[in-house]
């Protein structure tokens, strides 16, 4: 243990358990902590204060300490702090930010549920998916689909649909009927530069795993439109296109997982209507309420529905589905969004502007891959023997985000990647402060 910690970092040692941290190195390093936040920036106990090149986690949209989302959450505490939803009762702002997502939504998805995460969207999305099959008298329909290097959280059915070793094998998941199919991970593939090409390969080896598993038996497919925590995985063009047209040809739910993606990142409100995906279903989090308070959103297709509408009693829900406070934070969020023009901004001016700089750095010898859409982004990192050189456990993106940190930004480390998804309202100048930082760190990634 450093001698030097503060005696909150070792109330932390001794009491906190940290979500995905070793705590050995947690206890050894100290823990940083954060304590206020304004734009793109955040201060932590010693002064320091930091670009926060991963809006959190992925989700501070509007940036730290917006007034009004803050007094939208104390005007509401002091109405109604807090009623359920449950028993034919509610409050206003569930209401009105239902009515909300369903003007941003595709046409024939209308209807939210509310939960407090992108977890419990998605496990809200597996039982409604369930019951759905059940109405439709296809009980054998319990297969989900999801991807290799897929994120969908952390509950024991969605740690099953999370395609990274690292968070189920722990764990001795995934449960049985959790199927993976083939990322269009390009650059990992290796012997495959093209994109396109390898994406339509990934789209054969996905029928062919239907097939096997027998159409009858998948009840989903649960599709992150960009891969985020696996290691930020855009779709090669036509991909996605074509897995949706798949998975409408076998008549299997097709559920787009938006808790990185919505909410502005890529340049739209949803990459559901970017991309023209059609979903059955889409799951939110994150972005919704810019991290602010915790909520998630489940919405569902009219089928859906109509189907669960009909089964009667619907016996789902959080003591929180439908939170007064949050979902007035969440309210206020989208007020900030629209009002200030985050997404058209995001799409033509500083989205373009973070590409171009992250794509300065593709001739970078410490650089193997450049990648990302609008203000996401990611560098796939090589050791000084190049890629060739790698090895499975690498973790090279740990390291050069801690010298980033050092630097003055704060981004992702995932195996030997760098991922960035920076709040939207970052600057030009901001943007090219938070590169100037990569910059610095990786040159020094090989010392
Ligand atoms: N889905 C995606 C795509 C995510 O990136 C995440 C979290 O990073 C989740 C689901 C889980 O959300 P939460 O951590 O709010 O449970």
């Amino acid at each position: 243990m450093a001698s030097n910690q503060s005696p909150l970092q070792i109330a932390d040692q001794r009491f906190l358990l940290h979500p995905f941290t070793n705590h050995e190195d947690l206890h050894d390093q100290g823990t940083q902590i954060i304590v206020s936040g304004s734009g793109v920036f955040v201060e932590d106990a010693r002064g320091r204060r930091l670009l926060d090149g991963l809006a959190g986690l992925w989700c501070v949209n509007v940036g730290h300490g917006r007034s009004e989302i803050i007094d939208a959450v104390a005007s509401q505490m002091r109405g109604i702090a807090f009623y359920p939803s449950f028993f034919n009762t509610t409050t206003e702002p569930p209401i009105r930010l239902a009515a909300r997502l369903a003007e941003i939504a595709p046409l024939r998805i209308n209807r939210t549920f509310f939960s407090n995460s992108g977890s419990e969207a998605n496990e809200t999305a597996l039982k409604m998916i369930r019951a759905y099959w059940v109405l439709k008298k296809q009980p054998r329909r319990t297969k989900i689909f999801s991807r290799d290097f897929s994120y969908h959280g952390v509950t024991l059915a969605t740690t099953s649909m999370t395609g990274l070793p690292t968070c189920n094998e722990p764990f001795n998941l995934p449960l049985p009927d959790f199927l993976f199919a083939p990322a269009p991970y390009v650059y990992a593939a290796d012997r495959c530069s093209d994109g396109e090409a390898y994406g339509r390969e990934c789209i054969a080896a996905t029928a062919r795993m239907i097939e096997e598993a027998g159409p009858e038996n998948i009840a989903a497919f649960f599709v992150e439109p960009i891969q985020g925590a696996g290691g930020v995985i855009p779709p090669p063009p036509g991909y996605l296109t074509a897995l949706r047209a798949l998975c409408r040809e076998h008549q299997i739910l097709f559920v787009a997982d938006e808790v990185i993606t919505g909410f502005g990142r890529l340049g739209d409100m949803l990459a559901s209507n970017l991309w023209d995906l059609d979903p059955d279903i889409i799951t939110l989090a994150k972005g919704l309420t810019s991290g602010y308070l915790p909520l998630g959103a489940t919405m569902i297709s009219e089928e859906l529905w109509e189907a669960i509408v009909s089964g009667g009693y619907f016996a789902h829900g959080f003591t929180y589905s439908g939170h007064p406070v949050t979902c007035a934070a969440a309210l206020a969020n989208l007020d900030i969004i629209e009002r200030d023009g985050l997404v058209p901004r995001v799409k033509s001016n500083i989205g373009p502007y973070f590409q171009e700089k992250l794509r300065s750095f593709a001739g970078h010898p410490a650089v193997g891959d450049v990648r990302g859409v609008n203000l996401i982004g990611a560098l796939e990192l090589l050791p000084r023997g190049g890629k060739e050189a790698r090895t499975a456990n690498s973790t090279l993106g740990m390291k050069a985000a801690a010298l980033v940190r050092e630097e003055g930004s704060i981004v992702r480390g995932i195996r030997d990647i760098i991922a960035l998804a920076p709040p939207l309202v970052i600057s030009r100048d901001e943007v090219d402060q938070l590169f100037e930082t990569v910059g610095t760190a990786l040159d020094r990634l090989w010392e």
